[in-house]
């Protein structure tokens, strides 16, 4: 009898024990989440993606941030709040827009007011008033109203398959670009489909930009670099099973559970992470 109490007592000892140590793992690899939008909306003439989301969906979304309570902020004050090693609260979300497209002012641009919600835009400079993206009156307008914008080079290049001037012209000279229209330091960039190299990296850093984002590339899942800051892929169908996705993408934990491209064995044959 005694001994069945001493099994059970050292079963419950590992369990708590088990528990504590896990609570301690977690804490340490949440991480707020980025989301990565495209598109909005659905304007005529444009494929329709995966990753891009109706009007409809993207209300939805936003919603369910506000009706969960989850606090919505800048990219900027992740990044300062992250230097400064501030712990952020566990609701905490950052949303993210690439490209540049119109659809962003016709249809995200007034969810976004509606609901109160900061948002950074990464703009293709060279991109800016061409059919079908924005123009340099509505980005304007736009700062006016809690949305930032970043850069996201000069054409929409993969910089890895580039040469260096090449690089340094796309990322130093989107943001020369950016910065002339708009009268202020643009200090965020966002590599074209997620990617970089060390060297690519370091060219953002010395571009004088204090942070970049990229998909699920990279070694560090957990925002300790902040040149590889890892941001989630936001769909049309994440409304699915009652908020479910929405849940688990929100959560902070989302990277513990995603396929990084570094796994894919490229590693090996230098730091490009295609
Ligand atoms: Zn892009």
């Amino acid at each position: 009898m005694r001994s069945l109490r001493n099994i059970f007592l050292a079963l419950l000892a590992v369990i708590v024990i088990s528990a504590i140590g896990f609570t301690f793992w977690l804490r340490d690899r949440y991480v707020v989440p980025v989301l990565m939008y495209h598109h909005v909306g659905i304007p005529s003439g444009v494929k329709w993606r995966l990753n891009d989301v109706s009007s409809k969906s993207f209300d939805y979304q936003l919603n369910f941030m506000k009706r969960h309570g989850f606090q919505v902020i800048s990219l900027d004050d992740l990044v300062t709040g992250l230097k400064k090693g501030q712990v952020f609260s566990r609701n905490t979300i950052v949303i993210t827009v690439d490209d540049g497209y119109e659809d962003n002012y016709k249809y995200a641009f007034p969810i976004l007011k509606k609901y109160g919600f900061p948002a950074t835009i990464f703009l293709v400079s060279d991109w800016v008033g061409k059919p079908g993206c924005l123009t340099w009156d509505e980005i304007k307008e736009m700062e006016k109203h809690d949305i930032s914008f970043g850069a996201h080079t000069r054409h929409h290049a993969y910089l890895p398959r580039l040469t260096l001037a090449q690089q340094e012209n796309e990322i130093a000279g989107s943001k020369r670009i950016i910065e002339g229209h708009l009268g202020h330091p643009i200090d965020y960039f966002c590599y074209p489909d997620g990617g970089f190299t060390e060297n690519i990296k370091r060219l953002v850093a010395q571009a004088g930009f204090k942070a970049a984002v990229t998909t699920n590339r990279g070694k560090d899942r957990f925002d300790r670099d902040f040149y590889e800051l890892k941001r989630i892929h936001m769909n049309n169908t994440d409304d699915r099973y009652s908020g479910l996705i929405l849940w688990f993408k929100f959560s902070g934990y989302y990277n513990l559970f995603r396929r990084f491209r570094f796994e894919g064995g490229r590693m090996e044959r230098g730091t490009l992470y295609e």
